[in-house]
């Protein structure tokens, strides 16, 4: 081996043993600092005792001692040597700030060189002038709490420093985490003696809140056990529209509300006070006598309660009753007493307060008494309509048949003189017979759409209904009706299905229904027009209808269109002859299959009405 080696070996040798040395002594050092730090249990003088041995350690001029609050913002808690007044308030944000920012995401320590000191901690070297810098991450709970800022180190930090220090602050954690632990505790404990102080001395006040706390909320549970009862009163009284009845359900939940066993409900019918329910009651009211509690109260439309008849100019009426104490409310209505509540012998006698929930009882008893009696008036009127209704309809049929047979020998005759039986006719005569003829057809027409309407008013129309198909019939209305358009310039078209549909019906009356539909469609269309008779399948049911290009009809008039002798002004104007009943026949025969009938127009534009089957659906044969 050569000299050289031999010399360089050794120099390696002492050169580790003084690292080693070193090392040992580090942590020795260390140990005994750990040692002193753990007797502390203060924040300031953990703090101060930690910043101190960390500067002996690094040897820098100058530490600082940051710790993060809950925003991320680092504030220098402690300067350590060359103190610089501007340090001590001083604060960093890890989110804007560079160094720290690296130091609390890495959680290593990080050293820095002069050329980069300006552009990582441009704030801080405005404050100081820095020549070197060391920053060193304290954590706590897995997370940097706070950072010991090293600066200025005579000569400059080395990596054997830097490791001197990382072992350090991996010692110095556990107390670092104690001075956070401890510094949350003062806070909490300022808090707490903060409430404590400030309990003792409004502790009486503190009381009375209390106390009126506990009375609101017991008012407020009696008064939604009262709301809930009257609820329940309401949902019980709005069952029945039977006077008799509502008036013992008024009686009977009256006692139960005020919890007494006594009650009587008075009605004023016709000026007279007479007792119309009474609850566990034997005694007469006596309510013609003058001096009558309950008397007073519908007069003077007032509650009146009586819990001592001695004091009162009633003690005849207390007399002949035997009655302990009572109370009765008027049910009024505008400026008329329909009746009045009334209750008796309550133990302990009746109070303000019952008086305040019988009243508002006594409201909604008003109400629905109302009610029961406009309900009994309106099915008095309905079975009175329905009579008259019957007897008119009866009426037109009887005069429509009377009619119908002189009309039949009036037709007869004048056919047979048209035919020259009665011997020759002049020219004259033939016209005038003819205009005879035309208007006894008329007539004929208008008696038997009163006979039918008349029919379906009474017992309905007699339907000879079958399965048929609509197809069908809508072929064979356009084969009658097409003559008739063609006369008045109207083309007629017809708009089926590819494949027929079956309904179940009575095809005469259909036909009929859409005769009705064309007729009007030719008789409100100008000439030049077109008319489209159609069907369609709207999910189980099948659309038949008329459309036309006519004159229209207006919002107003389509409400009453199906109702009996309806005409509109503009036909009537225009003299177009008609009876107004087509339309009402129509619904009629349309509601007895089961259907719908509706209508579409825009005034001058043209209308399209139509009705609504059932599809008869096919069954496996
Ligand atoms: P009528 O046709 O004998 O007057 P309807 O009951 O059939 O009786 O019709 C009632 C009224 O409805 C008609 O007078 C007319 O005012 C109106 N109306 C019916 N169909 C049409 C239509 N296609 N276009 C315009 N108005 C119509």
């Amino acid at each position: 081996m050569l000299k050289q080696d031999i010399e360089a070996r050794d120099k390696k040798k002492i050169e580790v043993e003084k690292q080693f040395s070193e090392k040992v002594e580090n942590t020795d050092k260390a140990k005994e600092m750990q040692e002193r730090l753990v007797g502390i249990k203060e924040v300031d003088p953990l703090l101060e005792a930690i910043g101190e041995e960390i500067k002996s350690l690094t040897k820098a001029s100058t530490v600082l001692l940051f710790t993060k609050d809950a925003s991320n913002r680092f504030h220098c808690r402690k300067v350590f040597g060359s103190s610089i007044k501007a340090l001590q308030n001083y604060k960093t944000d890890a989110k804007k700030d560079i160094a720290f920012g690296e130091v609390a995401c890495a959680k290593k320590p990080f050293l820095i060189t002069k050329i980069e000191i300006k552009i990582v901690l441009a704030s801080l070297s405005k404050t100081i002038a820095i020549k070197n810098i060391l920053l060193l991450p304290l954590l706590g709970a897995n997370e940097v709490m706070g950072v010991a800022c090293c600066l200025n180190k005579t000569g400059n930090f080395d990596q054997a420093g830097v490791d001197a220090v990382e072992d350090f602050g991996s010692r110095v954690n556990l107390l670092f985490q104690n001075v956070i632990k401890l510094e949350k505790i003062k806070a909490k404990s300022i808090d707490l003696e903060n409430f404590d102080s400030w309990l003792k001395k409004n502790r009486k006040a503190f009381i009375n809140i209390l106390e009126d706390v506990n009375k609101a909320n017991s008012d407020l549970e009696k008064s939604l056990s009262q709301t809930m009862s009257m609820y329940r009163i309401a949902v019980e009284l709005s069952k029945s529209l039977d006077e008799n009845k509502l008036l013992e359900t008024i009686l009977r939940n009256s006692i139960r509300l005020l919890q007494t066993r006594k009650g009587c409900l008075v009605i004023n019918s016709h000026g007279r006070l007479t007792e119309a329910t009474k609850h566990n009651l034997v005694v007469d009211l006596h309510l013609k006598t003058e001096k009558n509690p309950i008397k007073w109260s519908a007069e003077q439309k007032k509650p009146i309660i009586i819990n001592d008849f001695s004091k009162t100019g009633y003690k005849k009426f207390c007399e002949l009753t035997k009655f302990k104490n009572i109370i009765a409310v008027p049910l009024i209505q505008g400026s008329r007493t329909i009746g009045v509540l009334c209750l008796f012998d309550k133990t302990g006698g009746f109070s303000r307060k019952d008086s305040q929930a019988l009243e508002t009882l006594a409201h909604q008893a008003t109400v629905v008494i109302l009610n029961a009696r406009v309900h009994e008036q309106e099915k008095k009127t309905i079975k009175k309509l329905k009579e008259l209704d019957k007897m008119k309809a009866d009426f037109v049929a009887g005069v429509s048949h009377e009619l119908r047979s002189p009309l039949t020998t009036i037709r007869g005759y004048v056919d047979l003189i048209s035919e020259g039986e009665a011997g020759p006719l002049t020219d004259t005569q033939t016209d005038f017979l003819s205009i005879v003829d035309q208007s006894s057809a008329r007539l004929t027409n208008l008696i038997n759409d009163l006979l039918t309407v008349a029919k379906i008013e009474s017992d309905g129309l007699r339907m000879n209904k079958r399965v048929l198909s609509i197809n069908d019939v809508l072929e064979s209305v356009k084969k009658v009706m097409l003559p008739d358009a063609k006369q008045h310039d109207l083309q007629l078209k017809l708009k089926t299905t590819k494949s027929s549909i079956s309904i179940n019906g009575d095809a005469n009356r259909l036909e009929q229904v859409l005769i009705n539909f064309i007729s009007n469609a030719i008789k409100f269309s100008e000439s030049g027009g077109f008319i489209e008779l159609f069907e369609y399948k709207k999910g189980d049911t099948v659309v038949v209808g008329v459309k036309d290009n006519g004159i229209g009809i207006s919002k107003d008039d389509k409400r009453k269109l199906f109702e009996k002798f309806f005409r509109s002004d503009e036909v009537r104007i225009k003299n177009i002859k008609g009876t107004g009943l087509g339309l009402a026949i129509a619904k009629g025969i349309i509601e007895q299959h089961g259907g719908k009938i509706g209508v579409e127009s825009t005034k001058g534009k043209g209308s399209t009405f139509y009705f609504s089957l059932p599809i008869k659906k096919k069954t496996a044969a």
